[in-house]
């Protein structure tokens, strides 16, 4: 019923309505007939099309005849077969704290060099070793494309490194790498950079970890700080042993027997060699001349380059290692399996695609939303909300996450996964995405294309202007009634006609009220196209030249509102009332 719902576009309570009056009575998380759905997507003006394709298309058979897909396939294995793997490490922080000098430093200090006619090529990640243990370091060029990959479901990273520079200390992208390490539940090593430094403080970046709840070791907690400096190389050792230590606590273990599951890191057509795609392998070996799924893609491994830009014959457990031989580029952060048959791999790929043109025809459910939350509620389930906060200031952030952490009940626990002041860009969502969360604002836009992005994710971005209003959606998602729209009156569609540069450096924006009537300190939301880009307050207007405090239907006026000023020609923005609730007990 709610998929339903979602690929017609509509409420649920709206089809539970319809359904009824056709006598048919579903719950949200009802199955319907096919011909019922047909009936109703027709009175919404839909044509829904029923796909009745056998998923079994899309798995394969595993030994014992049970069909699965071959990236989840668990195959039997004695604990003997189990082998200790190299952990798979990724460097994250600030930007300029020295994550890439980092890793070149220990590449030079620790890979040794290629052999003569050897062509060293980036593969996306190296292998270091130290006292005959090998480390696999990624290069992520951003926590973004971390967060990206386990959006897919790419669990790629066992340990995080978390670079800050000493003589900087913890900044924004510091905290914000720090929580999509935490957001993937792995280890977390601080690597005290640029300790050369006349101003490095390293009693500072200890102080910074314990503000946030990450409590060095040398003050009694369990993560470590070790200092380094790319620049001299020292410490750089302390940091390699560390993650060793830290290895091995994980018990990171895999069957090289297994055939092999990996994951994409980055891939690429090149001249000559056709799709190439950089992985690492999770589990099991990789060998040339095994059949591959990896997405909608197949293939037969044509050969393998490892990170020092040798042909090798196989790739083992946490080998990083580049792939020729598949019939297209797949996206960061997919999966690639074996499987038995080249025959195989291609059906599976050619019905994945089949079966990706259909789902960009229609809406996928919210992975994550407060109506996904409502409907679990309803089935009585124990619930977690995670969010992401972002608002204008500091204090408002403050404020809704400590009200929203008070929310928190045996039966509902409330996490806040990030926040954060400004607007709301493409890493809140994916970030969202991975960690299944939705994104709350507060008084601040969303970026050009995070909607898209939010929409593709299935990510639910709901933007407030007062706090009260945003605690109490939760509250009524908490309490199974969600209606917020109940709340509010419509007042007033202005259109923005023109937009005017003073010399004096600000905009104003002439509109025309098409419909209602325009009041000062009424509710604001701006679309562009469909897309809500921020939920704010009408803070003046003007009519000719002076300030008034309503305008009605087809009179032109200038508006200003509550830290948006971004607009373009052909915006609407609504503009509504919040009618007080009745009590509700
Ligand atoms: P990233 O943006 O985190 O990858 O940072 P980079 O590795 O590009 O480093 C940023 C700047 O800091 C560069 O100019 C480096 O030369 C400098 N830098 C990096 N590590 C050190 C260090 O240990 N000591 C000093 N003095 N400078 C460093």
């Amino acid at each position: 019923m709610k998929a339903l719902a979602d690929a017609i576009g509509r409420k649920p309570n709206e089809v539970i309505m319809s359904l009824m009056m056709m006598n048919v009575l579903a719950s949200i998380n009802q199955t319907v007939e096919s011909d019922v759905a047909q009936k109703l997507a027709e009175k919404f003006g839909c044509k829904l099309v029923v796909d009745h394709r056998d998923k079994d298309l899309h798995m394969l058979k595993n030994e014992v005849g049970e069909t699965v897909d071959p990236e989840d396939r668990v195959y039997s294995c004695s604990e003997s077969e189990l082998k200790e793997r190299p952990p798979i490490v990724t460097f994250m922080g600030h930007v300029d704290h020295g994550k890439t000098s980092l890793q070149d430093c220990i590449r030079k200090t620790h890979v040794t060099a290629s052999e003569a006619g050897g062509i060293t090529q980036s593969i996306g990640a190296s292998v270091v070793n130290l006292d005959g243990k090998t480390i696999t370091f990624v290069d992520t060029p951003g926590h973004e494309a971390f967060t990206q990959m386990r959006a897919r479901g790419a669990n790629v990273t066992d340990i995080v490194v978390l670079v800050v520079a000493a003589d900087d200390g913890f900044m924004p992208q510091t905290i914000e790498a720090l929580n999509h390490a935490r957001a993937a539940k792995v280890p977390i090593i601080v690597a005290v950079n640029k300790m050369d430094l006349p101003d490095a403080n390293f009693d500072r970046v200890l102080r910074n970890m314990q503000e946030h709840e990450l409590m060095p070791e040398d003050w009694g907690g369990q993560v470590a700080a070790i200092k380094v400096s790319a620049r001299t190389g020292s410490g750089i050792d302390d940091l390699l042993e560390r993650i060793l230590l830290e290895a091995e606590m994980l018990e990171l273990k895999a069957n090289p027997k297994n055939p092999a599951q990996a994951f994409v890191l980055e891939s690429e057509l090149e001249q000559g060699l056709g799709a190439t795609a950089n992985v690492v392998v999770k589990n099991g070996t990789l060998r040339v001349g095994d059949a591959i799924i990896c997405g909608q893609y197949y293939g037969k491994v044509k050969s393998l380059i490892d990170s020092r830009g040798h042909r090798v014959p196989l790739a083992g457990p946490s080998t990083p290692v580049k792939v020729v031989g598949l019939s297209g580029v797949p996206e960061a952060g997919t999966r690639l399996a074996v499987c038995e048959s080249l025959a195989a791999a291609k059906s599976l790929g050619e019905a994945r695609e089949a079966d990706n043109r259909i789902e960009t025809l229609s809406a996928k459910p919210m992975a994550a939303g407060l109506e996904a939350l409502f409907s679990q509620m309803e089935e009585g389930k124990r619930n977690d909300l995670k969010v992401v906060v972002k608002a204008d200031v500091r204090g408002s952030t403050e404020a809704i996450v400590e009200s929203l952490k008070k929310k928190s009940s045996p039966k509902i626990s409330i996490e806040v996964i990030h926040s954060d002041v400004g607007a709301i860009t493409e890493n809140d969502v994916m970030l969202a995405s991975s960690a299944n969360a939705i994104i709350l604002g507060f008084h601040v836009r969303v970026n050009p294309g995070v909607n898209d992005l939010a929409k593709k994710e299935h990510v639910e971005i709901r933007l407030y202007s007062i706090i009260y209003e945003l605690l109490e959606d939760i509250e009524d998602a908490m309490a199974g009634r969600l209606e917020p729209e109940k709340r509010e009156k419509e007042l007033a569609t202005v259109r923005i006609l023109k937009i005017f540069h003073l010399s004096n450096g600000s905009d104003i924006c002439g509109c025309i009220v098409e419909k209602g009537t325009a009041k000062v300190g009424a509710k604001a939301r701006v679309f562009r196209g469909k897309e809500l880009l921020f939920n704010g307050e009408v803070r003046s207007l003007r009519h000719l030249k002076d300030d008034v405090r309503e305008v009605r239907a087809g009179m032109e006026c200038g508006i200003r509102l509550d830290n948006f000023a971004d607009f373009d020609e052909g915006d609407t923005i609504q503009l509504y009332e919040i009618e007080l609730k009745k009590q509700t007990l």
